[in-house]
């Protein structure tokens, strides 16, 4: 199947060859057809799959015809986080490159100013937040009447942060006559009620979910005895003896992002927090410095990371173990790309054994485990005063503290034979996919018993492999 297959114009053609992109993922060979014939569709995908292109283009493609009017726009695509709608905007603006489309952005953060100005002179392609959207209608600055296409992107995430309220809102405001997709990872029962009733008859399109990581993410539990203040501790120490070249650490709660990110900062570790109460152009200059390799260390909150398109982290640590087994999916796939080797560290507490059990009940296999005791005697064994993602204050004569895992577990054995070393137990490991252990009752994920990343199907793009 190629993008020529799916009834693509040439100038769309120009543009997705310029991005690099070969052939279409399965998402998208699936959604195009169904949405250049003008059909709804429902899409079961999460981000990875390459669903942004899967909508975007046919809207280009569909767009291209017409203009739009001061203050109606012609498209509406609604996304949870400001992060996500910025993504798209991205997308779009590299896509419809040959196009003359005109597209805002409509998100918390950035100047009311700026944004009415754009939709005074009529925007083709509006990329929103639910929230900030009603307040724009609100106001009387903008038009609903008009929008002949609709996309609801990552529907499950805007439930779990209580906008579906909002998105029902906008969906009644808009004309019956309309085009809708709709993007979802899971299926509850909320979304499903939204499709029923504002949905003409959806094509399901479908990838198969990353139930399982990457057989590239070495995972591992390490059980904390304390509170907060010894999971720091034993953060810095998982920090200090892990090859760790970039990392973003996963917390529950903004709060904790805070706390976590100062405590790094205050022990000299290169981190910055990332979290949703940070204004716009913060983030934005965060992350920008994070993928530049200015910070080694994101701490940021599952919604602030969702969907960021950050590639090549060597390590993941939860801070917290993840509340939803979903969320520690999404996690951990941010590292082990693309064939590298990642690690996914869980800090855990013996509060949180019921979650830990639901996590490894969705991957079907037990997370090895590792005491704090062993890290800190790893820590001690391999430079002891030293952290490797320090801020340069002093310059660093050793590159010794950027050790292999496999070097690791000669040094620890030379050092304290009796004591388990962190890769041996990583050797006891086993990796989701080569499990011995089934899954218990969650039948959700039918591919659950796949060895490979699942999140793309068997597509692996060659621009990925390079
Ligand atoms: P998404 O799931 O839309 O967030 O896309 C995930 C990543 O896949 C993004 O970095 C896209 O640029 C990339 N991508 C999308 N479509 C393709 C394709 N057909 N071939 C290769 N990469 C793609």
């Amino acid at each position: 199947m190629t993008f020529e297959d799916l009834g693509l114009s040439p100038d769309l053609l120009g543009a997705i060859s310029e991005a690099g992109y070969t052939e279409p993922t399965p998402i998208q060979a699936q959604a195009i057809p169904h949405l250049l014939m003008g059909r709804d569709i429902l899409g079961i995908a999460q981000t990875g799959t390459g669903k942004t292109a899967g909508f975007t283009l046919p809207m280009i493609e569909i767009l291209a015809a017409g203009r739009a009017r001061a203050r109606m726009p012609r498209s509406l695509i609604l996304e949870p986080t400001r992060e996500l709608a910025t993504q798209v905007a991205e997308n779009f603006a590299v896509y419809g490159k040959n196009h003359k489309l005109s597209m805002a952005l409509l998100i918390g953060g950035v100047s009311f100013v700026e944004q009415n100005e754009k939709l005074d002179r009529g925007v083709d392609v509006l990329i929103a937040t639910p929230g900030r959207l009603i307040d724009q209608f609100e106001r009387g600055r903008i038009l609903l009447a008009d929008i002949k296409i609709l996309v609801v992107d990552e529907a499950d995430r805007m439930l779990d942060m209580g906008f579906i309220p909002d998105v029902e809102k906008i969906m009644k405001l808009l004309p019956p006559l309309r085009q809708t997709a709709m993007f979802s990872a899971t299926m509850p029962s909320e979304i499903k009620r939204l499709t029923d009733s504002y949905m003409m008859n959806p094509r399901k399109v479908e990838v198969a979910p990353a139930a399982s990581a990457a057989e590239t993410v070495i995972q591992r539990l390490i059980r904390v005895r304390g509170g907060i203040a010894e999971k720091r501790k034993a953060l810095r120490d998982l920090i200090k003896s892990e090859n760790v070249r970039n990392a973003i650490v996963f917390c529950n709660r903004k709060r904790d992002v805070k706390v976590v990110d100062q405590s790094l900062r205050r022990h000299g570790f290169n981190a910055q927090a990332l979290h949703g109460d940070l204004p716009q152009s913060v983030r934005t200059a965060t992350l920008e410095k994070f993928r530049a390799g200015e910070i080694s260390i994101l701490v940021a909150s599952d919604v602030a990371a969702r969907g960021l398109d950050i590639d090549d982290m060597s390590h993941v640590f939860n801070f917290d173990v993840p509340m939803h087994a979903d969320d520690y999916i999404h996690r951990i796939g941010r590292t082990g790309r693309a064939g590298r080797e990642g690690h996914a560290l869980t800090l855990a507490t013996s509060a949180d054994d019921k979650y830990v059990q639901q996590i490894e009940r969705l991957i079907g296999t037990k997370i090895g485990e590792v005491s704090t005791a062993e890290i800190s005697d790893e820590v001690v064994a391999a430079e002891p005063d030293a952290s490797p993602l320090e801020e340069k204050k002093t310059p660093r004569k050793r590159s010794s503290s950027r050790r292999k895992p496999a070097q690791k577990t000669e040094t620890k054995t030379d050092a304290a034979p009796d004591a388990k070393p962190v890769a041996a137990a990583e050797s006891q490991v086993k990796k989701p996919g080569t499990k011995e252990t089934q899954p218990q009752k969650d039948q959700r994920r039918p591919q659950q018993k796949e060895s490979k990343e699942l999140g793309m199907g068997d597509h692996v793009p060659a621009f990925l492999q390079r």
